[in-house]
């Protein structure tokens, strides 16, 4: 079921994973299943029934990878959005693999949404070339295919995803909110705002984060001041609901509905996926709200970066093969 073969990545894809440390919620004496290659850091090895299995990445954080290290091999895909690229980070992987602790971080270790907008704050206030950036941010929740806006005063009622008038295509959320970014205590009002938004709808964040796609999208507006030439970048942070495969048999009534829309974006996700590596000409973004709005940076003209999480405990193997053979689509 698990297919070995080894073949490097190309094109605009990349896939990165990160394996998180046995922690206590993983139980007394869990056993680890993921080794690493001491020769090459894009090989892993996973140990399912006797046998070892084989993944190849374009890169594997161990767990002994700090959120710093994560950060420099993400930032120059980061920083493109300047050059108005469109780009995403995906962080996937089953509840407990550790996303949010990739995309948020704790507190005193933030993780990349944080350090992606410190960077490009940083990296637009000390070009010295002639361009100008204007940076804004957006945050929004996909839940059971509604989407919230998280930075807004009403976060309760769904937005549209539309084509903006007057361009090819170009899509937009009428109504989404959009917070300037200027400074240091701008990015921390904004994430904290962002978050809190989202907690207090929900008694048990962890549970509805797991069932939610999350998203941080910053737009950077550049202007070349000699000439006036004008570009737009856009950079989508989003830590995804768990992968885990639900069952159907089992669930009903809102469980059940969240479990099909979850289902039907990740899915939608691997089919758009799957559509750029075999060079399709048509690519299904209208599966899901989740590949419509990004579908630019999952466009061949952007770039994306998939981050599949795994943990390494044995109780978790079924889930984490899953997870990385989802990035064999990819590749
Ligand atoms: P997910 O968002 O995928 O459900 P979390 O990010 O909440 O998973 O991680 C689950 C638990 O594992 C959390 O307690 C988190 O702090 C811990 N964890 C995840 N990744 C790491 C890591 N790289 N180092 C230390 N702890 C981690
Ligand atoms: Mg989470």
């Amino acid at each position: 079921e698990c297919h070995n073969q080894l073949v490097r990545l190309r094109g605009n894809i990349r896939v990165l994973a990160r394996v998180r440390p046995i922690t206590d919620d993983d139980g007394t004496g869990a056993q680890n299943v993921v080794t690493f290659d001491p020769d090459d850091d894009g090989i892993l090895h996973v140990t399912h029934k006797g046998k070892s299995l084989s993944f190849e990445m374009d890169k594997i954080f161990t767990p002994s990878a700090n959120q710093e290290e994560v950060f420099t091999e993400v930032s120059p895909l980061i920083t493109s959005c300047l050059d108005g690229y469109s780009v995403c980070i995906l962080a996937y992987g089953q509840t407990g693999s550790g996303k949010t602790y990739s995309m948020e971080g704790p507190p005193a270790n933030p993780g990349i949404n944080q350090r992606a907008l410190r960077l490009l704050l940083s990296e637009v206030s000390n070009r010295s070339d002639s361009w100008e950036h204007h940076l804004s941010v957006s945050m929004v929740e996909i839940y059971n295919e509604s989407l919230r806006d998280l930075l807004g005063v009403d976060c309760n009622t769904s937005l549209d995803i539309k084509i903006s008038p007057g361009t090819a295509g170009e899509l937009y959320v009428p109504g989404l909110t959009q917070r300037n970014v200027r400074s240091m205590q701008d990015i921390n009002k904004i994430l904290e705002f962002g978050h809190k938004q989202r907690a207090t709808e929900h008694t048990n964040l962890n549970a509805h984060s797991s069932r939610s796609h999350a998203l941080l999208i910053l737009t950077a507006q550049g202007r070349e001041t000699s000439t006036g030439i004008c570009t737009t970048g856009k950079l989508y942070l989003v830590d995804l609901a768990g992968s885990e495969r639900v069952s159907r048999s089992g669930a009903a009534g809102e469980r059940l509905r969240e479990a099909q829309c979850i289902n039907r974006s990740l899915s939608a996700l691997g089919d758009v996926f799957s559509a750029l590596r075999s060079n399709q000409p048509h690519i299904p973004y209208r599966n899901s709200k989740l590949t419509y709005l990004l579908q630019e940076p999952l466009s061949r003209d952007g770039k994306a970066l998939l981050l599949l999480q795994v943990s390494p405990a044995e109780r978790n193997v079924s889930e984490s093969l899953c997870s990385l053979r989802f990035g064999d689509r990819v590749r």
